[in-house]
Order: C-alpha cells, then structure tokens, then sequence
C-alpha cells in the first residue's frame, strides 16, 4: 500500500479461482489494485478468503500479458502483430473457407469455465446461430461431466443440492475425491469448524488429506481406497446400509419408487458387492467399510461433498449416480445439513454448464434433440438448430487426426497442458487449418494457434460467476479492459465478421437473454442481483429470491432414481512394466496449471511440480526426497522431483499438474468416462525410476 497509495475507489467482485465463489472489495487507485478486502457479506465467503483470492491481480499487469491481436500463415511462421479488425477478419475468413470446404460441423468451439456466464453463452450462441454447429463444448468435459451426467439422472438437474450454509448443520461429512483445504479452502474452514464442533469426518480418497489432521476432530474414518475402485467401495457401503436394515424406509417410499428400489435393494445386496468381497480388489479393509457405512446412515443429517477423485475415472458417472444412491437410501436428501454437493474445481464450472456449453444441451440443460427448447432459440436468433448433439471435446481432438475437423476457436483455456495425452492433443492441433487461441497469456496451445485474440481478466469485465453451491454472484470491472475489449465483446466481433448481427453493449443484456429463454435463470437480473448481493438458481415466480436448497419437497425428475452401480474395473492397472498408480491434485498456493498463480508474486511457494512416493517403494527404487525420478506411462514420460512421504499408501503415487516444466498430463492416458468422455486423469499405471534431471 505504501508503494502505490491509499485507494481512492472500492468495487465488490468475485474470486476468479475456485468454485467457492468468494466475494473481494477490490481497493482501487487509478486503474491499480491497492489490496483486495474479503468482503464480509459475501454469502459464500462471509469475509474469508485464501491466499490466491487475497492476491488475484498480480498476473493482471504482469509483463507476459498479450495485449495485440497475433496472426500467423502456419504455426511455423512467427507472429506477426497485427489490428483487431484484420485479425478479427482473419479468423473469420479462415473458419469460413473451412466451413464452405468441408462443412459446417467440420469446426468447432471450447469454452473454459473461468469466463463469466454471459461470455460463455455467446460462444455456444456463436456456434449454434453463427457457425451452425452444435460442436460446442467445455473444459467442464474433463471435470465434471459426469457430475451433469450422474445427478440429472438420478435427481433431475446437473447441480449440487445444498448450500454452503448447510455444512453447519451436519452430522457427518463425508469427503470423496475432494482436498478441499487446498482446493476449496474457504468452505474447508467451515467444514473444520463443524468438524471441531463434534461432527464425524469421513473420507475416502487414495491420499491422506490435511482434513484428517484438523486440531480437535472427533470421529474420523479414512477409506484409503486403491486408485479406480470408488464404485466398488460406494457399492458396499450401500450394501451395508441395505442388508443391516439402516435405511430410511419412509423417505424411500415418499420420495422414490418403491418397485425401484427393491430391484436396487436385490442387485447391491448380493454377496458379491459385499465389503469382504472387494476388500482386496479396494485395498480398504472390510470392517472399515462397514463402520463407514453405519456411521453415515446414522441418525441426523449426513453430507457428501466430493470432488475430482470422483468423476476423473472410466466410471466417473457411475461413482456420481453410487453417491446419489447413499443419500436416497439414507433420507439425506432435502432437509438441512445433508446432501450431495460436487465441489467445483473452477469458478464457473456450474456456470458453464449452465449456459448449454456442452454439444448435446441447450442452456438450462435441455437436450438439443428437444423441439420446443430449440424453437426458443431458433425464434429469438432466427436460425436452425441441428437437433443432433455436436462433438466433445475428444471427439474434436480425434475428428482432427482424422482430418475431418479443421477448425477451433478457444477461449480461456489451455488444452495443451490440461488435456490427457498431450502428444495425441498435440497431433490434432497440428492437423487443423484454423486454431484461434483467446487468453491472457501466449499458453502452450498458443504454438499450434493460428490467431492470438487477448484475453482479459476478471479485473476487467461485468459479468456473472455461478459457483458449486449455484449461487449467481456478480464479477465487476474494476479497471479498463488492458487489450481494449472484453473477452465477451471480442466474441461478438467474431460473430459478426462471421456474418451474426449481434449488438449488445452490455453483458446485463447477455443476462437478459439468458433470464427470457431459461427457466431456473427467469427471475435473475443484474439489477436483482445489485439489490440482493446474489441468489442461487432456481430463481424464478416460484422462488423470486432463488432456492439455498433443492429437492426439498420432491426430486426435480419427481422420483429419485435409483441407478445399479456396477463396479468394472479400469483398464489401466498396475503390473510388471508400470507397477505404480499414479493419481493427481492440486495444492493451495497455485491453480490448476498456474497461468495466473506462477505469475503472481505472492504466490512463491510451490515452484514445482512433485511425485510424492511412499518410503516402502522409494526405498526399493533407492530414492529419497529431492531425488530426480523418471515419471513413464504407456503414452509418454516426464522428470521431477521425488518427495518421500506416508501421505500416499505403498503402490500409490501422486503430483500436481500446475507447472509446464512438468506437464504431468504428458503421461495421463485416453481412457475416459464411459457416458461422458471425462479423463481418467486419476489413475495411470506408471513407472518410476531415478534420474539425472530434465
Ligand atoms: Fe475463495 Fe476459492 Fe478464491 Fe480462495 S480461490 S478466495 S476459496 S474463491
């Protein structure tokens, strides 16, 4: 402060980092941040914050920044700078061509759930009005697809169920796939402090996370499951809860079809889904299961938060819908201090599902094969919708190998580095004639781009975030866009020279659109929420204010829907060539793959990327901490650095993907969720050997 001054001007924003949704006073002098405040009626954060929100801006003027638009004939050539109008038309000229040479769905667009609501509503309206594709798709399809895929099916609708309010009010907590004191910390101190006042903790995860240690837990069980056996386990807890009588038969009878759950009450209690039967298969011992299993379907409110660990498998969905079964079966559904509550990694991964980013739903989560939501949006943009869903993100990556998909445009996300098997990403943006790369930095993707469009940060938009608990929280421009445009205005330029005639002037009327056309986002306005800080979707006639908490009289669907959770195993396990797994995270001081948090000053710890490996298999390799080791799968191999700890269990290990010096993903393989195509980033059978260095 000393340096730049007291601020003369305050603006409340929200947190671009996770999907906690914190809402900052941003302390302004000129166009310079001085600090950023908690701001204490924030109704996710309530005046908390972490250390990457308190110090978001310092990438915003950092000298890596982009600033002029970037054109190149080939990716061989070097950049050439260039105008906003001839890069603009540049792109358009070349998307067209595409288009007129091999088709209209021979291009597509991916969108990233860091950028508001409305900017990713106008890139999904770009393909679907302009383009005339539904080949849309988001980075939420290598997160938490299966989380869309798993909770409408069993519930109704592709959202958690509770607020952040509601962890004050459990009795059990029970965290899967999830490190929320680095991931989500905000809501880890409430969940601390609930677990401080007496509340039970359960965790199921590979990895001994920080949770486990909180200063005056009570009640703990960890599940150290083997990598890819979450089904499995899922499956025998409920199997517990069926044949020892502890389910709540009245919530079942009231809420979900009774003839339904007897066929699902037949299939989980056979003998063969039993915790002694896939004890060895899970590495988690039996009597563990069942004491887990008794203690979340005891009397009282049981919560499931869960994260990556759940939906990054081959049955990413399936372990969504086995989670929604334990919470039917226990009545922990629509009352307070209960639920299932996906814990979204970025800010605006419900948005962006939301908005209908993905290739088979329009927004609202209405399937793009359905007449009467199509017909809203063909009326309003005057256009044919296909009624066929488009590509996924994959699908994109193999149509281009295979030289049918020529053309992407990519906004706020960096493909190259966070998608699996980089050599085969690497291979299909090679293959195509048009890659138009949008963001603040020149990213790896940028080296197989085509046209550079710079981004801009949160700092410099109006707009919206949804966060995990689906509350809508306005983002606000606390300074000038430093390229000149918003990230939504430069997709309206693009949209135009492609022969759209859109003309908004401001993204409160992208909301407006949104609000007329979807449902569960009628009542939302930029005015509504200036009046009342936020609201959580529904927000509608029926619930003007929004709704903390879903399904509380009945499932959306009607009848919760129980699903049969068959466990099959991954393809990728240990053996003699690759006898480890490997699975991954992130820790507290960096995000997701460092973009922003490597080029913040005050985020210095963490310089890199480790393996943390268990003494047991260190010691037979002869490594110890601080050692080089060569990190191989089947697809590719990197070099790091070794940390030797009894976090992760022998035959286990594990890193973090934030740094490009390590591309960890160099390594994660193609196998994917089998109803969604989300990675199966967390298991990779790999091996691991000393080495001199990179
Ligand atoms: Fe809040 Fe998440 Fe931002 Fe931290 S990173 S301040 S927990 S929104």
């Amino acid at each position: 402060v000393a340096e730049i001054g007291t601020p003369e001007r305050s603006i409340i924003t929200t947190c671009a980092y996770c999907g906690v949704g914190c809402s900052f006073e941003a302390q302004m002098r000129g166009d310079e941040v001085v600090r950023m405040i908690p701001y204490k009626h924030g109704k996710a954060n309530r005046g908390h914050s972490c250390v990457k929100g308190r110090f978001a801006w310092g990438y915003a003027n950092h000298g890596d920044r982009i600033l002029s638009p970037m054109v190149r004939e080939a990716i061989t050539d070097p950049w050439r700078e260039t105008s906003w109008d001839e890069a603009i038309s540049f792109a358009a000229n070349r998307m067209r061509a595409i288009q007129d040479e091999h088709g209209r769905d021979s291009v597509g667009v991916i969108t990233s759930s860091r950028c508001t609501n409305e900017e990713t509503y106008l890139v999904q309206k770009l393909a679907r009005a302009v383009l005339g594709t539904n080949n849309t798709d988001t980075c939420a399809r290598v997160c938490h697809s299966p989380t869309g895929y798993g909770l409408k099916t069993t519930f109704g609708t592709s959202a958690g169920t509770h607020d952040f309010d509601s962890v004050e009010f459990c009795d059990v907590a029970l965290v899967i796939g999830a490190n929320p004191t680095d991931g989500h910390p905000v809501f880890a101190s409430r969940l601390r402090k609930r677990l401080r006042e007496g509340a039970a903790l359960i965790v199921l995860d590979p990895r001994r996370i920080d949770l486990l240690d909180t200063p005056h837990l009570g009640e703990a069980h960890h599940l150290a499951l083997r990598p890819g056996t979450n089904v499995a386990v899922l499956t025998a807890l409920a199997h517990v809860i069926v044949t020892e009588g502890l389910i709540d038969e009245a919530y079942i009878r009231a809420r979900c079809d009774w003839d339904e759950y007897l066929a699902y009450a037949e299939f989980v209690s056979d003998p063969a889904r039993a915790p002694e039967a896939v004890a060895e298969a899970t590495g988690v011992p039996a009597d563990a299961m069942r004491a887990a299993a008794r203690r979340y379907a005891a009397n009282g409110a049981s919560a499931i938060y869960y994260g990556l660990g759940v939906t990054e498998h081959s049955q990413g969905s399936t372990t969504v819908m086995a989670i929604a079964n334990l919470a039917m079966l226990t009545g922990n559904i629509g009352k307070p201090g209960a639920g299932v509550n996906p814990l979204r990694g970025q800010n605006n991964v419900q948005g962006s599902c939301d908005m209908g980013s993905f290739p088979h739903e329009l927004p609202g989560y209405r399937h793009v094969s359905d007449p009467e939501a199509r017909g809203i949006y063909e009326r309003l943009w005057g256009v044919t919708i296909p009624d066929e869903p488009g590509l996924r993100i994959p699908n994109m990556f193999d149509a281009a190998v295979a030289g049918e998909f020529h053309g992407l445009y990519c906004q706020g996300e960096d493909i190259l580095q966070s998608d699996p098997d980089t050599t085969h990403v690497a291979a299909a943006l090679s293959a195509m004639d048009c890659v138009i790369v949008q963001d603040l930095f020149l990213n790896e993707t940028a080296s197989y781009a085509h046209v550079f469009l710079p981004g801009s940060t949160f700092l410099e938009k109006d707009g919206t975030f949804t966060n995990a608990e689906r509350r809508i929280n306005r983002v606000r421009k606390v300074m000038a866009p430093r390229n000149g445009y918003g990230d939504w205005e430069v997709t309206q330029l693009l949209a135009n020279a492609l022969g759209g005639n859109w003309n908004y002037t401001h993204p409160a009327q992208i909301m407006d659109e949104i609000a007329a056309t979807t449902p569960s986002f009628a009542g939302v306005s930029y005015s509504l929420l200036d009046a009342v800080g936020s609201v959580q979707w529904p927000c509608n006639d029926a619930a003007p204010l929004g709704t903390p908490m879903m399904h509380g009289d009945g499932f959306v669907r009607g009848k919760g829907q129980f699903i049969h959770t068959e466990y099959v195993a991954t393809d990728e396990r240990s053996g003699p060539r690759f006898p480890l797994l490997l699975t991954t995270g992130r820790v507290l001081s960096q995000y997701n793959v460092g973009a922003q948090t490597r080029r913040t000053d005050n985020n210095v710890w963490h310089a890199e990327d480790r393996l943390e490996i268990h003494p047991h298999d260190a010691e037979n390799r002869g490594l110890k901490s601080g050692d080089w080791v060569r990190l191989a799968s089947r697809v590719g191999a990197t070099t790091l650095r070794a940390l030797v700890t009894e976090r992760v269990a022998p035959g286990v290990v594990y890193t973090t993907f934030h740094h490009p010096t390590t591309q960890a993903n160099v390594v994660t393989t193609d196998n994917s969720d089998w109803a969604t195509n989300c990675p199966e980033y967390k298991v990779t059978a790999v091996q691991v050997t000393p080495s001199n260095g990179p």
